[in-house]
């Protein structure tokens, strides 16, 4: 450490562990002034240790919150108790810069650290050692880790070209949504559309332009969407809407008010101004379904019905009825 060890020629040695250590040591006294600090403080901070010996803790490391630090401080010194802080609470004690080469992506040291009281002979406490560990490679690699299972998650429950729900969670939903209402009854109908016609705008257009068709169709569903709705691509060209809190009739409505924007829009593509439609089978739930399943069935039988019709239409489900 850097204070003359008294003389006691055998502490030699450990001072010289403690200067070298890889692990951070500061000493102060009670009232916050540093009384003796190891290499690792002084290395990373920049500081030389003449210069810091005696002065206060909060001028020496003038971004540490005085009043965090004292709190915690005053609790280990009437406790005398040690106490904690980790990189996942408060990422770092002293501001250090991340001296790890692999990774560019965090500036700053991530620390866990250790509040000792140091008792005296009298069994007071006469000094307060903060021990800092370098943590950063965890705490980047939990980070890291963390990022990528977000990502995982999220691409796992999207479809890729539309940012829709993808038809694996959208049925997820449906059967959770299916599961709840049979305790608590609320008006939910499904709404399953599929667009006219498709083959040929590929065919005319070309796949990308079907794709960019379908990504604008996507966009539309989701312009006249509430938060409450689960909009998922079902299929190819194929969507499916729960809208959970309307019954048929204002379902039957949202369709209709869907079908006739899709009607009246021009989708603007890199081959020009496409126009197309959609067929739709509206289905309410009711106590009938055996599951989910079922009345996503019911649901896809109106479609079907709507496409017999004549398509460019609306079937709501057990009626028959456009
Ligand atoms: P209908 O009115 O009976 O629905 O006629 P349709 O031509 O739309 O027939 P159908 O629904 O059977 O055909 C869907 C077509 O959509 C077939 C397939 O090539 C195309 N398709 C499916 N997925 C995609 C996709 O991701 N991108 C593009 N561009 N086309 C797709
Ligand atoms: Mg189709
Ligand atoms: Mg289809």
């Amino acid at each position: 450490m850097s204070q003359s060890p008294g003389g006691m020629s055998e502490f030699h040695w450990l001072i010289e562990v403690l200067q070298t250590v890889d692990i951070g040591i500061v000493v102060l006294d009670l009232d916050y002034n540093i009384t003796a600090w190891n290499g690792f403080i002084e290395n990373n901070s920049g500081v030389d240790s003449a210069d810091a010996i005696g002065r206060s803790l909060f001028d020496v490391f003038s971004e540490l919150s005085e009043q965090w630090f004292k709190h915690k401080a005053e609790t280990v010194i009437q406790l005398r108790n040690r106490a904690f802080t980790t990189w996942e609470q408060r990422p770092y004690v002293f501001k250090f810069k991340n001296t790890r080469p692999v990774t560019g992506m965090t500036p700053f040291m991530y620390q866990n650290t250790t509040f000792i009281p140091v008792i005296g002979p009298a069994g007071e406490v006469q000094n307060l050692a903060i021990i800092v560990y370098d943590v950063s490679d965890t705490a980047i690699s939990k980070i890291e880790l963390k990022g990528a299972n977000d990502q995982l998650a999220q691409l796992s429950r999207t479809d890729g070209l539309t940012q829709l729900l993808n038809r694996g969670h959208w049925e997820e939903l449906l059967e959770a949504e299916f599961m709840r209402q049979q305790r608590k009854v609320r008006d939910m109908s499904l709404v399953m559309l599929d667009i006219d016609h498709f083959k040929e705008i590929n065919d005319n257009y070309g796949h990308q332009t079907g794709d960019e068709v379908l990504r604008a169709v996507a966009k539309l569903l989701q312009e006249n969407s509430r938060a409450s709705d689960y909009y998922g691509r079902y299929g190819g060209e194929e969507f499916a809407l729960l809208l959970r809190d309307s019954d048929t009739q204002s379902a039957m409505q949202f369709a209709e008010r869907l079908r006739e924007t899709v009607e009246q829009t021009s989708f603007h593509t890199a081959q020009g101004e496409i126009k197309l439609t959609i067929s739709l089978g509206v289905a309410g739930w009711s106590d009938q379904l055996a599951d989910h399943r079922a009345w996503m069935k019911v649901a896809d039988q109106a479609l079907y019905q709507s496409k017999n019709a004549g398509r460019n239409q609306i079937t709501l489900a057990g009626t028959g009825q456009a």
